[in-house]
């Protein structure tokens, strides 16, 4: 059987070239210059939008957001940032909250419309909900095939030495689907560095799964936990499988420190993932990369128990990260850009990923001469097709 093949003219192309990108059966099988097409060709118009990859949502948590449901007040911690109080104010709105995978799908869309087609999505398994949330999210990411393409994170949010059971529902959670095993804070929360990454890594060895470690810790600490992390992911062999997510720690230590930790990451293939949070201290971009480590991002909590912000909109989070790392040269902007699509494709060691023949034709085109225009205007009006198929325009997922 012969599929039809579709031919996406006036595509204009990071080096502002207007192309065609030829589609069959979901993948670019060429991209030439614009010419005229034959019959048994369709042909969809982009009119000299810019072409870009779809982008990656690389942290986000699918359980825990409020968005589109109705408002939900922040709460200040009573002494300052406490993750165990946050932890705590979660559980409470989370028992008024509406049905979980009505938000999940809220937000899911949200993504999808701005163009994220790929995503890494941490979903709370400890003692507090046991497998819950995550059957709950499981089933969504069934209703979203070929919508939008979902990693799932075991995320122990309670702890894992302090939450009985965590170790246990951590290994049963990568068996009932989920992708990748996390952890968080050892130091500071679970005070045993040894005891919490000795779970995680056994969960990642035995099912043979990747790592996502929420890091908070600040300073030294923080450093001290990321080398341990380092060592186990060499010690291991699972270089390019390890990531550390937030590594506040990383933005506390002087040009020296941080050169150094960035090499240990390097050559452990350890990433690390930064939304550029404000008024918090945050991982050095650019001389993370310099050192050759793979920084991606992610939308992290949007419009939950942690902070009111948010858009699932990763173009827009290509900009708050230039913003706050003071870039502003088009090499700088496009750094940006990497980070929300080829950066964040190899962290989550993504298939057939990138603009080019061969690969899946999951692609956003959007009103922008070129990509430093794209990461500081982030145009609303996008087009956004995932195997070639139009799934969203102009804010609005289409089915
Ligand atoms: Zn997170």
């Amino acid at each position: 059987m012969t599929t039809m093949q579709t031919v996406f003219t006036n595509a204009r192309l990071a080096d502002g070239h207007l192309q065609d990108i030829h589609v069959d059966d979901g993948r670019i099988t060429d991209i030439r210059p614009v010419s005229s097409h034959g019959m048994g060709t369709a042909v969809v118009d982009l009119c000299g939008d810019l072409v870009v990859p779809s982008f990656v949502e690389g942290h986000i948590h699918l359980d825990t957001s409020f968005y589109g449901g109705k408002w939900v007040p922040h709460r200040p911690c009573t002494n300052g940032f406490d993750v165990h109080e946050r932890v705590a104010f979660q559980a409470e709105n989370m028992a008024a909250a509406e049905p979980m995978a009505e938000r999940a799908r809220k937000q899911l869309d949200l993504c999808i419309a701005h163009g994220s087609l790929q995503m890494r999505s941490h979903v709370m398994v400890d003692g507090s909900v046991g497998l819950a949330s995550l059957e709950t999210i499981l089933a969504v990411r069934e209703e979203y095939v070929g919508m939008i393409d979902i990693q799932l994170v075991a995320f122990p949010q309670s702890g894992i030495l302090k939450s009985p059971g965590t170790p246990d529902l951590l290994n049963a959670a990568i068996g009932l689907g989920a992708d990748l095993v996390g952890g968080l804070d050892p130091a500071s929360f679970d005070r045993d560095v040894t005891g919490h990454l000795d779970v995680v890594f056994a969960v990642a060895e035995k099912r043979g799964v990747d790592v996502d470690i929420h890091l908070h810790e600040a300073g030294s600490m923080g450093a001290f936990t990321i080398e341990e992390i380092c060592a186990r992911t060499v010690a291991l062999g699972m270089q390019g499988h390890v990531a550390v997510s937030h590594a506040y720690g990383l933005g506390d230590l002087g040009a020296d420190a941080a050169r150094k930790m960035a090499a240990t990451l390097a050559r452990s293939g350890v990433s690390i993932m930064t939304n550029a949070p404000g008024n918090h201290n945050f991982p050095p971009v650019a001389l993370l990369r310099r050192e050759g480590v793979t920084v991606f991002s992610g939308s992290d909590n949007i419009r939950d128990s942690w902070w009111p912000y948010g858009d699932g909109d990763m173009l827009h989070r290509a900009e708050i990260i230039g913003y706050r790392s003071g870039f502003y040269t088009d090499e700088e902007l496009a750094t940006s850009f990497d980070i929300v699509t080829a950066a964040g494709a190899k962290a989550l060691r993504l298939d057939g990923y990138g603009l080019e023949i061969g690969m899946k034709a999951d692609f956003v085109a959007l009103p922008a001469a070129h990509i430093p225009e794209a990461v500081v205007a982030f145009p609303k009006q996008r087009r956004v097709f995932k195997a070639g198929r139009l799934v969203a325009r102009d804010g609005a997922v289409l089915r």
